[in-house]
């Protein structure tokens, strides 16, 4: 029986308890839920909730037995076009939109997908529908391609191929697309390994143990983010970029930094991906749209606001990634302690230093105080 399995540590939850990130839930409509920081599931919980699996930006949820990564190779190397939870996968809503767009991207012929069996109306058909209706925006501003979708049984059949048409020699090109994915079965490996030491009981609880604080520190980009990057780097420059609405893509972002940033450091330290980032001094912000999945950490995290969506996203930036410096700070020693910080104001020792001044000031001067009133 396929089962869902949740890994704590690439959850945006498990670094932070000020993430809002409710992906999950809101896709899968409560079969996950967000209890005590973290999500929770019922024990046997399986492809009801597969919803959760193509929403997650960092892929925390996955289904044992049924990978999206290897069905996406798998997909491409066989003559089938069509997606469907009768032949190939066991919920369309396992696809992100990430997949989605390279399914259609990499693909030379139509990739149609089958909501024939989804009951309209119905939340589920309204997560799947949304996801393609994203995809094909964004087909439609980079490329000539779009996902097509299947409403009539009898389409569905004469979509799947007869066994013999199955084998024809697709296999160069196929080496050629797995040229720049080479570490991805590694960290499938790894990543089912870990899941299946979660240990089951009636309702899933996952705790934050030490073992586990450092997976959470290792920036991580998820498979979907390199699927999409390799079949991007095989895809024909469209002639003229475009500018997207930031509420109309949900997997990217760009971003810029307002002066109330005071430099606190924790944004790029947290960022899962790694999309956002500094120098060894700490002294500047910087961003690679490319590697945001949009999981909002960095928003939830930043005490004053400072950190933004842009309005709009360049589509430039899926073929010319480009890492940006969004802020630039002086940076010096520490007078006292000889430590790197951030000088906002011109000042020449570190907060914690300043701190300790005051205080150790502060008790000389009780001291003193004191001594005068027992003279
Ligand atoms: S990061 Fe993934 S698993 Fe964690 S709350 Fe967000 S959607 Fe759910
Ligand atoms: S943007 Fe916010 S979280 Fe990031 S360094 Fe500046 S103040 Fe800190
Ligand atoms: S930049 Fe922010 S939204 Fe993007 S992946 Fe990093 S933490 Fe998430």
């Amino acid at each position: 029986m396929m089962r869902l399995h949740f890994d704590t540590a690439l959850c945006v939850r498990a670094a932070s308890k000020f993430s809002n990130c409710t992906k999950c839930a809101d896709a899968t409509e409560g079969i996950v839920r967000i209890e005590e920081q973290l999500p929770v599931f019922a024990k046997g919980t399986g492809v009801e909730a597969s919803a959760c699996v193509g929403a997650c930006p960092t892929e925390a949820f996955s289904l044992s037995d049924f990978s999206v990564t290897e069905f996406f190779f798998t997909f491409l190397e066989s003559k089938v076009r069509l997606v469907s939870r009768k032949i190939n996968v066991p919920c369309l809503s396992v696809l992100s939109v990430e997949h989605l767009i390279s399914l259609a991207l990499a693909s030379d012929e139509p990739v149609v997908l089958d909501l024939n069996d989804y009951e309209l109306g119905t939340h589920l058909y309204q997560v799947i529908a949304e996801r393609i209706e994203e995809a094909n925006f964004v087909l439609s501003t980079i490329s000539d391609k779009a996902l097509e979708v299947n409403t009539d049984i009898s389409e569905t059949k004469s979509n799947i191929p007869l066994e013999s048409d199955e084998q024809e020699d697709l296999v160069p090109d196929r080496r050629q697309f797995l040229r720049n994915t080479a570490s991805i079965k590694g960290v499938m490996k790894q990543k089912k390994a870990f899941d299946d030491a979660v240990e089951a009981d009636e309702m899933h609880h996952f705790e934050i143990d030490a073992s586990m604080t450092e997976k959470i520190r290792n920036k991580h980009l998820p498979d979907k983010r390199k699927i999409l990057f390799t079949t991007l780097k095989h895809t024909k420059k469209p002639e003229n970029y475009e500018v997207l609405a930031e509420e109309d893509i949900s997997f990217v972002s760009q971003k810029f930094v307002e002066e109330s940033c005071n430099n606190c450091q924790i944004c790029y330290r947290i960022c899962p991906t790694g999309a956002l980032s500094s120098d060894a001094k700490f002294s500047l912000i910087h961003f690679d749209a490319m590697l945001c999945v949009k999981c909002r950490l960095c928003h939830d995290v930043c005490e004053p606001d400072a950190i933004k969506l842009q309005p709009g996203f360049e589509t430039k930036e899926f073929f010319d990634q480009t890492q940006r410096t969004l802020a630039a700070f002086n940076v010096r020693r520490c007078d006292e302690c000889g430590n790197y910080f951030t000088s906002l104001e011109g000042e020449r020792t570190c907060p914690r230093c300043t701190i300790e001044e005051e205080e150790a000031m502060f008790l000389h001067e009780n001291a003193k105080k004191m001594k005068g009133e027992e003279s």
